[in-house]
C-alpha cells in the first residue's frame, strides 16, 4: 500500500516548492507519486497533479456565484470538492498497487484546510484508507525569534492533536538558515527559555516575572510532550538537501501509523 503525505504549511513557507522537490526526487528514484492538488486558488502548479480540484470547481466562478471573498471562495470550492471525495478516493485506491507515495497538497491558506469540516473529512477519509503522515512545512529563516518559534510549534501541535496522525516537522530553507537552533530548543527547553529571556526579558519593570515568561514555563510541559511524538527533518526545497532524510522519516511513519493510528481507528469504530 502507498503512504499518503499530507503537506501543510503557512503561506510562503515553501510548500509548493517542497512538493515540486519531493515530486522530482521520487521521479529520479523511479517511484513517481500520485499527486492530489486541493488548492483551488493556485495559479500555477509547477508539477502535474493527477487529480486537481481546479478540474472540478472553478473558484473564481464560485466566488461570483455565491458572492464570496477569496477565503470564502476557497472554502466553498473545497466543500464542493469534498462532496465528491469518495470518487477521488476510489481513483487513488485503483492506483494503490502501482504507486508508493500519494502526495496531497493543501490550500495555501493553512487554516482553510486545518480548521474546516472539509479538511477534517478529507484527512479522515484518506487516513482510514491508506497509511498517512502529515508533513508540516516551516519557514526556518522566519522562525528564529523564540516567540515566533513557539507560536509555530503550538500551531503544529494543535494540528497533530486534531488529526492524531504521524507528524513530521519539515524545517525548510536550510540553505538560508540551518535548523540546528530549532533542534537545540526542542531537545533542551532551558536552552529555549534562555533564548526567549534574552529576547524579551524575564521580568517586567516592577521586577515581576513577565506574562510571557510564566506562560512559557507552563507551556514547556505541553511542548516537551509534543516534541516526543514527532519527527524532525531539515530540508532545502531549493537545493534538495535533506530530502532523502525526509523520506526516511516518511517510511518510519508507516510503522507508527500501523501501531498507533490504526488501532485507535479500529477502537473508534
Ligand atoms: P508556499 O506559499 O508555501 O507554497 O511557498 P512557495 O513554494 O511559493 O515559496 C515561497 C518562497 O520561498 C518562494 O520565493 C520560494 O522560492 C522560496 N523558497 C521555497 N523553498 C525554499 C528553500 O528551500 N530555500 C530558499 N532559499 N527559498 C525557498
Amino acid at each position: 500500500k502507498p503512504i499518503t503525505i499530507i503537506t501543510i504549511g503557512m503561506a510562503g513557507a515553501g510548500k509548493s516548492t517542497f512538493v515540486q522537490r519531493i515530486n522530482s526526487y521520487l521521479h529520479t528514484e523511479n517511484k513517481p507519486p500520485y499527486i492530489l492538488n486541493l488548492d483551488p486558488a493556485v495559479t500555477r502548479v509547477p508539477f502535474e497533479a493527477n487529480i486537481d480540484i481546479r478540474d472540478t470547481v472553478n473558484y473564481q466562478e464560485v466566488m461570483k456565484q455565491y458572492n464570496l471573498g477569496p477565503n470564502g471562495g476557497i472554502l466553498t470550492a473545497l466543500n464542493l470538492f469534498t462532496t465528491k471525495f469518495d470518487q477521488v478516493l476510489g481513483l487513488v485506491e485503483k492506483r494503490a498497487e502501482s504507486v508508493d507515495y500519494v502526495i496531497l497538497d493543501t490550500p495555501g491558506q493553512i487554516e482553510i484546510f486545518t480548521w474546516s469540516a472539509s479538511g477534517a473529512i478529507i484527512t479522515d477519509a484518506v487516513a482510514s484508507s491508506l497509511p498517512t503522515v502529515v508533513a508540516y512545512i516551516i519557514d526556518t529563516p522566519r522562525t528564529t525569534a523564540p516567540a515566533t518559534f513557539m507560536s509555530n510549534m503550538l500551531y503544529a501541535c494543535s494540528i497533530m492533536y486534531k488529526t492524531k496522525l504521524p507528524f513530521i516537522l519539515v524545517f525548510n530553507k536550510t540553505d538560508v538558515q540551518p535548523h540546528e537552533f530549532a533542534l537545540e530548543w526542542m531537545q533542551d527547553f532551558e536552552e529555549f527559555q534562555a533564548a526567549l529571556a534574552s529576547h524579551s526579558g524575564t521580568r517586567d519593570s516592577e521586577g515581576e516575572p513577565t506574562y510571557m515568561n510564566s506562560l512559557m514555563n507552563s507551556m514547556s510541559l505541553v511542548l516537551d510532550e509534543f516534541y516526543k511524538h514527532l519527527k524532525t527533518v531539515g530540508v532545502s526545497s531549493m537545493t534538495g538537501a535533506g530530502i532523502k532524510e525526509f523520506f526516511q522519516a516518511v517510511d518510519a511513519s508507516r510503522t507508527e501509523y500501523e501501531t498507533e493510528y490504526l488501532p485507535e481507528l479500529e477502537r473508534a469504530r
